[in-house]
């Protein structure tokens, strides 16, 4: 984990998420093109908001920050060039706090955060996607990865 300087959790939990044991298949739509790597779809409630996330599934972030706590989110953070929204830009709204470093999307109408947007440590563009809005994944059968974020 990144020692302390990290404003608001996200990018601190970048950093700490790197891959580490595979174990869990993730049983989504085959992508097809490299080895583990597939495509997950997801969308809020409405469906107004709905994208699409290439990469590996490992693993899941349970952060216990303020925000994340009152989402029940469970995190997966990848390149924000792997996440490809399928419906307008205009659907989903934007929320900040804090340091104003991490910018939490949600569906202008039915309210549900399926990822939130931040820089890594890096210099990357990184998203955080919510695996409770993919479809066709039990993240019951994830390693989840407890993140103290509230200590930040
Ligand atoms: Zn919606």
């Amino acid at each position: 984990m990144a020692g302390g300087a990290s404003p608001t959790g996200m990018a601190s939990l970048v950093a700490a998420s790197d891959r580490t044991t595979p174990g869990a298949t993730p049983t989504a739509v085959a992508g097809g093109e490299r080895s583990t790597a597939m495509i997950y779809k997801g969308s809020c409630h409405c469906g107004q908001v709905a994208f699409e996330v290439d990469g590996e599934l490992n693993g899941v972030v349970d952060c216990n920050c303020s925000i994340c706590s009152r989402k029940g989110a469970l995190l997966w953070f990848v390149p924000r060039a792997k996440l490809r929204l399928l419906t307008p830009e205009e659907n989903l709204a934007t929320y900040t706090f804090n340091k104003q470093v991490i910018q939490h999307r949600f569906c202008r109408r039915c309210g549900i955060h399926p990822f939130g947007e931040g820089i890594a440590p890096s210099g990357e563009s990184m998203a955080a996607i919510n695996v409770r809005c993919l479809e066709a994944v039990d993240w019951s059968t994830l390693p989840i990865r407890h993140f103290d974020g509230r200590a930040l």
